[in-house]
């Protein structure tokens, strides 16, 4: 276990030079206080949990204090936000305080966001509010527990800062690790403002450090890139199995690493709704539920643009063709999984596609149905949940097909079937009127419903006793609430 001071730096990136970001200071918050920390994420850097009580620790991760060795740099890059290419985007409001390294030898970049203005700021302010942030904490740390990749957070840090969005609110640092914050929009920077060696350089950098098994192929870059199309339909499978809606798939808030990333105002789903549009500013729906598998491959093409110095059009056309199988593959198999099956049969994939008809047109809870699914045996688990639905009739025909597909799928008993489905179907999930509740407690400068529902999230498939308010479907007044975009 390490003190804070402990902490060993290795700022991979910093070293790459002003072409790829620009020293600034973190500007400090007032009177900053510890809202909430992950133990688990601690453990990351082998921190002692303890720390984060100390005064020390909110010093530093509200930016009154820097390590000796940190070397604080906001990136450069660029993207495409909505479907249009933005010349000038950066890191306006976060900063890459450096590189640590833990036992194990990998690496963490930790990201401070909220920290005050930088070059790439344009027109904001360079802060973050605590609502945001808390939500960002949320997020990062209940994806990771559901099995699916995202970067994570060490804590947020409150303070007094008035910051000014639709009202005036506080602002609030959060600390993010991540193995790397390269976007598809570094690419995209590089290739643009036409600094072909530049661009290699970031090649190289992300092929060594992020892709080394790569560097052993005949093509090392096309390689990496077949790798980012593989996370990619892997991440964004989990996403739709799990019902997370992202809300923002611009190329700058795409990881290379194939992580969640940029938190904005995305949401879990409550009912099950394929058309659900979690940002209220995405009039059109470009990243509705449903659209995040097409959009995973428009970005990736927009990836591939950038990267036409580097590998042929052709050799990057067959990459992108693996994403739809990839995905698909991915996909069933999760909703396998989560109906309880461990055998592969052809009309799995109707079986999948009718149930989430018959929830959509039922508005069913997406996350209880499929626990609720793995309770007790499939027949008497279909007779108890059958009242949910309003077409009964077409769910009895579900219901018929599905207890006789579980019944040729495996010799194993009920029981058995039972665990394995509540060991992949969450209890709880980060609904957004939890994050709301938590919120709006916080706000008030009580920290405790934070801390309480971050615990809970850390164990999303454990019935967790006296934690059953955490398991409820959403009140009216949670139903469809609409999450600010401003952060
Ligand atoms: P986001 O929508 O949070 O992914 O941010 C898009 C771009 O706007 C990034 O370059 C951010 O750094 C920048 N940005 C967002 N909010 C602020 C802010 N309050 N101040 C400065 N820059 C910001
Ligand atoms: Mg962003």
């Amino acid at each position: 276990m390490k003190a804070l001071d402990e902490l060993t730096f290795d700022n991979r990136f910093a070293r790459l030079g002003d072409a790829f970001s620009t020293h600034v200071l973190p500007e400090p918050l007032d009177e900053p206080r510890l809202v909430v920390a992950s133990n688990a994420a601690m453990a990351l850097l082998d921190l002692d949990p303890a720390v984060a009580e100390t005064p020390v620790f909110a010093e530093l991760f509200s930016g009154h204090k820097l390590w000796a060795e940190a070397q604080p740099r906001a990136m450069v890059y660029s993207g495409h936000q909505f479907g249009s290419y933005n010349p000038q985007l950066g890191d306006g409001r976060g900063l890459l305080l450096g590189e640590v390294y833990n036992e194990a030898f990998e690496h963490w970049d930790l990201h401070l966001k909220g920290a005050g203005q930088t070059p790439y700021s344009r027109m904001g302010d360079g802060r973050a509010v605590l609502r945001s942030s808390i939500r960002e904490f949320l997020a990062s740390e209940a994806l990771h527990a559901l099995g699916i990749p995202s970067s994570r957070a060490l804590c947020v840090i409150g303070s007094s800062t008035p910051v000014w969005r639709e009202k005036q609110e506080r602002g609030a640092m959060v600390l993010r690790l991540a193995h790397s914050h390269i976007r598809f929009g570094h690419f995209e920077y590089f290739y643009y403002t036409k600094k072909p060696e530049q661009q290699k350089e970031l090649a190289e950098h992300v092929l060594s450090l992020h892709f080394p098994e790569c560097m052993e192929q005949p093509e090392p870059y096309l390689a990496m890139f077949r790798e980012i199309v593989e996370r990619n339909a892997e991440l964004i499978a989990k996403w739709q199995a799990y019902g997370f809606c992202h809300g923002v798939m611009n190329t700058d808030n795409m990881s290379i690493l194939g992580i969640t990333f940029d938190f904005g105002p995305f949401a879990f789903l409550d009912d099950f709704d394929a058309h659900f549009i979690c940002n209220h500013s995405d009039h059109e729906g470009r990243y509705s539920f449903s659209n995040q598998v097409p959009i995973g491959q428009w970005n990736l093409s927009a990836l591939a643009q950038a990267l036409t110095p580097f590998i042929s059009v052709e050799a990057l056309k067959e990459a992108l063709g693996l994403y739809l199988p990839l995905y698909q593959a991915n996909y069933l198999d999760l909703m396998r999984r989560r109906l309880g099956l461990t055998t592969a049969e052809d009309d799995d994939q109707k079986l999948v596609e009718r149930l989430l008809q018959l929830m959509q047109n039922s508005a069913v809870d997406y996350t209880l149905f499929f626990r609720r699914l793995g309770d007790e045996s499939a027949a008497l688990a279909v007779a108890r949940l059958r009242d949910d639905f309003v077409d009964i009739a077409g769910f009895d025909a579900w219901a018929e097909q599905y207890t006789a597909r579980v019944a040729r799928d495996s010799d194993d008993n009920e029981e058995q079937r039972c665990e394995r489905m509540h060991a992949v179907n969450p209890l709880y999930i980060l609904r957004n009127y939890l994050a709301q509740n938590a919120i709006t407690a916080a706000e008030s400068g009580d920290y405790s419903e934070v801390r309480r529902l971050h615990e809970v999230l850390t164990r999303p498939f454990e019935e967790q006793p006296g934690m059953e308010q955490y398991a409820q479907r959403p009140p009216d007044w949670g139903k469809h609430l609409e999450i600010s975009c401003s952060s």
